[in-house]
């Protein structure tokens, strides 16, 4: 039945090719050339949430006002652009699941890197950021958990996709503000009481405010959980906004 589905996969590979989603070249799903443009988060960041600043922060005003208090420490792999922003945007809307694969290295890449590696050692599982089942069956995948899996295998770490579930669907977060975005899941999730006393680690695509992040968080340390983590794909850029109150 595998050899079937290879034999499937092949010719599909072969009459249709797949075409970068960056560039369009023939035969790759995300080309070298195209992996080489994506631009990493580097300093200056806040320590506690991982967002890029435009200057060297303590704490970034979201931090100071205790939005992320829910979470031990994020990091954010990646910055929001071209031609990053078209693989996300392929996985999430334009059903290629293909694409964790290659996403997944820039997630196992900033692990490899402080603070992580006293981190991982002690992580007990790695949780995607879960999706509504009906919006799961729409995509008929999570990109988050397919994110997730890829990373947990390459690190050596357990995937618990099960210990969080999205307890109501809930409206779109683009457009909406950081305030907006916080009312829209606050307890839209429910963690199972197996994380009680856990380490664990949330994988998610995109950071935007956090505010999905640290109501996943805020779940998990609800059922018991004794410490959570964040690692994502990537953020937008910084603006000169982000370290004003007005920001928040
Ligand atoms: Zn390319
Ligand atoms: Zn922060």
């Amino acid at each position: 039945m595998k050899s079937i589905a290879r034999l499937g996969f092949y010719l599909t590979d072969l009459f249709f090719p797949p075409r970068c989603v960056g560039c369009a070249r023939a035969g790759f799903v995300f080309c070298h050339p195209c992996a080489q443009l994506v631009a990493p988060v580097v300093a200056p960041i806040c320590p506690h949430c991982g967002r890029p600043q435009s200057k060297p922060v303590e704490l970034c005003w979201s931090c100071q006002l205790g939005e992320r208090d829910s979470l031990s420490l994020v990091r954010i792999a990646t910055l929001h652009s071209h031609p990053l922003r078209s693989a996300i945007h392929a996985l999430k809307y334009e059903r290629q699941p293909e694409l964790a694969a290659p996403l997944a290295r820039y997630l196992v890449a900033v692990a490899q890197q402080p603070p992580w590696l006293e981190i991982l050692p002690y992580i007990n599982a790695v949780i995607p950021v879960p999706l509504h089942a009906q919006r799961l069956a729409e995509r008929g995948y999570n990109q988050s958990a397919l994110l997730a899996g890829e990373f947990s295998e390459r690190v050596g770490l357990k995937m618990a996709e099960s210990w969080l579930r999205r307890a109501r669907q809930t409206r779109s977060q683009v457009g909406l503000n950081a305030a907006e975005r916080q009312q829209n899941v606050a307890d839209a999730f429910l963690a199972d009481s197996v994380a009680a006393g856990k380490r664990l680690l949330l994988i998610d695509d995109v950071f935007t405010t956090g505010s999905t992040l640290a109501a996943c968080a805020q779940a998990l340390r609800q059922a018991g959980a004794a410490a959570v983590y964040g690692l994502v794909l990537s953020t937008p850029a910084p603006t000169i906004n982000d370290d004003t109150p007005g920001d928040v």
